[in-house]
């Protein structure tokens, strides 16, 4: 089985380092009082794109060569990592091409846009967006940096592994947002290098969540793919997944999924009693905390906050109690 291991995230530290924000880790009174545990929020959301997936999309390009960056790189996306990449590849000279789905939020299309990318939006989902990927590799040229499956995206999330170890040496359990396993499987890999005892929970919304339908299959398969507060989760691992799906498998512990009143619930509380301003992606952990479905909780428990990039107009009607649920939406 092919893993990307602790080698190749140390050297994408290395790499990414000086690009990017060493964010914060911030111990949560409130969280840690309600689990009877120490809680410590890693603030991933603080990068300068607002999500971690700058940390991948930077390690992938910086590991291209000229002659490749020339070509310009090309991806799907439901929104964060298309910004990373669209970010990263203007600030090397290069150029990107993002597919997405109708799907994304337009706050989020708009912000690739402004990075100077050439934005495709195609279909209802996106292995639909795919199709515009696979067709503009073969008569364009361009460069392949799939938004979880490839191993020098696993290698740049996995980064943060390698700081939630230092930061607590004696953390017991890792929460993480899943969508396709690119950064579970990569922060997996680096804490159980060290920690082989830590446990790694992934975190995932009840509307879609196709890598936990997966693990239960034994094998990738595919969902559909319904609208939901946590938008940057959605999408297929892909039927022909090579490394997210095996190293999810061998190494998550646990796997928790929320209801859409629950991550409503996760964004007040990060509001509320955090300060802070999250997605509905990113606070999935702090959600299943509040939710109780997190069993065994002892030790130092990090959390990982993905992002904030909500549309503000949704996160405002959220704060208010005034989100229409998409509970029993179909
Ligand atoms: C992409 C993303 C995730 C999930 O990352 P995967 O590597 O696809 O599992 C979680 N939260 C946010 C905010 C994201 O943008």
């Amino acid at each position: 089985m092919s893993m990307v291991d602790i080698g190749a995230i140390q050297d994408a530290h290395s790499r990414i380092k000086e690009h990017i924000n060493s964010t914060p880790f911030v111990g949560s009174p409130t969280l840690s009082a309600i689990c009877g545990a120490p809680i410590i929020l890693k603030s991933e959301h603080l990068q300068t794109t607002g999500s971690f997936k700058i940390r991948g999309a930077t390690n992938a390009i910086l590991s291209l060569s000229e002659a490749e960056r020339a070509r310009g790189v090309i991806a799907v996306s439901t929104g964060n990592h298309g910004r990373a990449l669209a970010h990263t590849a203007r600030a090397v000279g290069s150029k990107a091409t993002i597919c997405m789905s109708r799907l994304v939020p337009e706050n989020k299309v708009s912000e690739i846009r402004r990075l100077g990318a050439d934005v495709r939006i195609i279909g209802n989902s996106q292995d639909e967006a795919q199709e515009e990927v696979e067709r503009l590799v073969l008569d364009k040229g361009r460069i392949l940096l799939p938004p979880f499956d490839h191993s020098d995206i696993i290698a740049g999330q996995g980064t943060i592994g390698i700081e939630i170890v230092e930061a607590i040496p004696d953390v017991a359990t890792v929460l993480i947002p899943v969508s396709g396993g690119g950064l579970a499987a990569g922060i997996a890999a680096a804490v159980k290098t060290f920690r082989p005892h830590a446990r790694v929970i992934g975190v995932s919304m009840e509307r879609g969540a196709a890598m936990k339908a997966s693990l239960d299959a034994g094998q990738p398969v595919l969902v559909e793919e319904l609208r939901t507060l946590a938008d940057a989760l959605g999408g297929g691992i892909g039927l022909d997944n090579k490394l997210t799906f095996s190293m999810c498998q061998t190494l998550l512990d646990d796997f928790v999924l929320l209801s859409e009143s629950e991550i409503a619930a996760g964004i007040r509380h990060a509001y509320d009693k955090e300060r802070e301003i999250l997605e509905g992606s990113g606070v999935v952990g702090i959600a299943a905390l509040l939710a109780g479905k997190v069993a065994g909780l002892h030790g130092p428990t990090a959390v990982v906050l993905t992002g904030r990039n909500i549309d503000m107009e949704l996160h405002r009607r959220i704060i208010c109690g005034m989100n229409n649920s998409l509970e029993g939406e179909k």
